[in-house]
């Protein structure tokens, strides 16, 4: 009798499952397993000769974790099988379960970053003691490494590149259709196990607000019914490209990526439906489009595999020990609690902060503001979106920092004008105003920049200093040392 282990990581779902697929293939019994990891949770040192702590997850992204392998268990269990939650790290879980079943068997995911990569180790290691065959397979992104034109250790590391020379022969894996049945657990006395609840994790319940974008809920159920309200039923596909770069409501941008970054949603399903709507419904520069910041995603993915821990580095990966960072606590506090006096800035990090979510738009003009105009560390700030994000994934959010900052895959040095692109993205100031109802009065002018119409602002009733914080920085001056 054969008996394995499927240990599931960032792929919290059935569809497209491919150590799932072998293992319901393979084995007479089956044991599914998710352990909250306590080093993913608490305060956590930054490493580095100049480290600092930060709190690794926050309450959006642990609430959503927690649903999503609550409902990853109740899809097992609809299929006679269960899924074996354990609060402790997952090589001690897996030892324990592998002596209680004699498994022969372990299956897990592969994943790009180096604390992910050890966690595989210790896991292995273990199994290696065991005499356990362990069988990984790479799912996270929409190509396979082993797809590739070239190996992921060897790719460009812009982007543009990358991207043009996948498109040249174009390999995407069909996604496998989830197993119609599961073999039986080993045996009936495995306790099944609580999911932890966000107290026992050592977080309070994040706050809730009716402004927030989508109320973003965990699982593999919630991410098909966005797929489908986003591609099918609401038909925004179509304008994608025209719309992605907005502020505000569901609607302006797919909003998939929490469940792809637990691995709810399979980016290859992504793939097949945005095919599927081409053949169905239009085929256009949107549809290409999405499938484009899939790639992007995928890059930041296989530059991890490059370039390893020297990603997390604050000179990144161009070694950039010209730039002088500042480490001032009070200015870094200040953009956390989105108090800057720059509405655009205050109104993204505010949103964040309430909601767990903040557009791409945002994100980029918040990172810009902290890393340029402040040149505080870069990797405080990415900290701090590893927090709060719902979304969090380390390779596109780290990667993404670092290339904002002027350290990653960017070779320009580039920056964003803050109140430029408030004034095109918000032209009527609509989305600073909906986060910061203390200039709800103001003209759109005035609500972007209340700074160089003070007097316009106390005839609406909002003195700066008092209503609104003043600006923490000239923003002028901030530009002309960066020009
Ligand atoms: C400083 C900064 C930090 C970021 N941190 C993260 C993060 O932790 N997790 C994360 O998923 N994205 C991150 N992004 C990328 C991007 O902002 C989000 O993927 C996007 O806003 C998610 O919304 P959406 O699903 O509606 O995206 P859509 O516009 O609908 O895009 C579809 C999908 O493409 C992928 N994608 C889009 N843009 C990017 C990008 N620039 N880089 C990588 N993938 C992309 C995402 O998976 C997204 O779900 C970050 C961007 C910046 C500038």
């Amino acid at each position: 009798m054969s008996t394995a282990i499927v240990w599931f990581r960032r792929d919290l779902r059935l569809d497209d499952h491919p150590s799932l697929a072998e293992a319901a293939g393979a084995a007479d019994r089956l044991l599914p397993v998710y352990a909250f990891d306590p080093r993913e949770f608490g305060e956590r040192e930054y490493g580095g000769p100049r480290s600092f702590a930060y709190e690794k997850t926050g309450g959006h992204r642990a609430r959503f974790l927690r649903e999503s392998v609550a409902d990853l268990r109740e899809r097992l269990r609809d299929r006679g099988s269960d899924l074996i939650v354990r609060h402790e790290s997952p090589e001690t879980a897996l030892e324990g379960l592998i002596e209680t079943t004699d498994a022969d068997t372990l299956f897990h995911q592969a994943l790009p970053t180096a604390e992910e990569q050890r966690v595989e180790r210790a896991v292995e290691a273990v199994c290696a003691d065991h005499d356990v065959e362990v069988r990984s397979h790479w799912g996270h992104t929409l190509h396979h490494p082993g797809d590739l034109p070239r190996s992921p250790e060897t790719i460009p590391d812009t982007f543009t590149p990358f991207r043009k020379e996948i498109e040249v022969d174009e390999v995407v894996r069909e996604p496998i259709d989830p197993p119609d049945g599961l073999p039986g657990l080993p045996s009936d006395g495995i306790d099944p196990g609580e999911i932890p609840s966000l107290s026992a994790l050592g977080l309070d319940e994040p706050p809730e607000d009716e402004r927030a974008v989508l109320a973003f809920e965990g699982g593999e159920a919630a991410g098909r019914e966005r797929l489908e309200a986003y591609l099918w039923e609401e038909d925004r596909l179509r304008e994608y490209k025209r719309t992605r770069n907005g502020l505000l409501g569901a609607g302006y941008s797919s909003k998939l990526s929490p469940w792809l970054n637990l691995g709810c949603l399979s980016p290859r399903r992504v793939y097949a439906e945005v095919e599927r709507y081409e053949r169905e419904r239009v085929e256009n520069d949107s549809t290409y489009w999405l499938v484009f910041e899939l790639r992007w995603r995928d890059f930041f993915a296989f530059q991890f595999l490059r370039h390893g821990s020297q990603q997390f580095r604050r000179e990144g990966i161009r070694n950039r020990t010209d730039l002088e960072w500042r480490e001032d606590r009070e200015a870094f506090e200040r953009w956390c609690a989105g108090e800057t006096g720059i509405p655009f800035v205050d109104a993204n990090v505010r949103e964040l902060n309430l909601t767990g979510f903040m557009s791409n738009r945002g994100r980029q003009n918040v990172a810009s503001f902290l890393a340029k105009n402040l040149r505080l560390d870069w990797r405080w700030g990415a900290a701090y979106f590893e927090t709060r994000l719902v979304d969090y994934d380390p390779c596109s959010n780290y990667g993404n920092w670092a290339y904002v900052a002027g350290v990653g895959n960017d070779s320009r040095d580039n920056y964003f004008d803050i109140v430029g692109q408030a004034r095109r993205y918000d032209p009527d100031a609509e989305y600073v105003r909906t986060w910061l109802p203390e200039l709800s009065s103001l003209p759109a002018d005035a609500a972007h920049e209340p700074w160089a119409a003070r007097e316009l602002c106390s005839a609406y009733g909002v003195e700066l200093g008092v209503d609104y914080p003043e600006p923490m920085l000239d923003l002028e001056a901030s530009y002309e040392r960066l020009r």
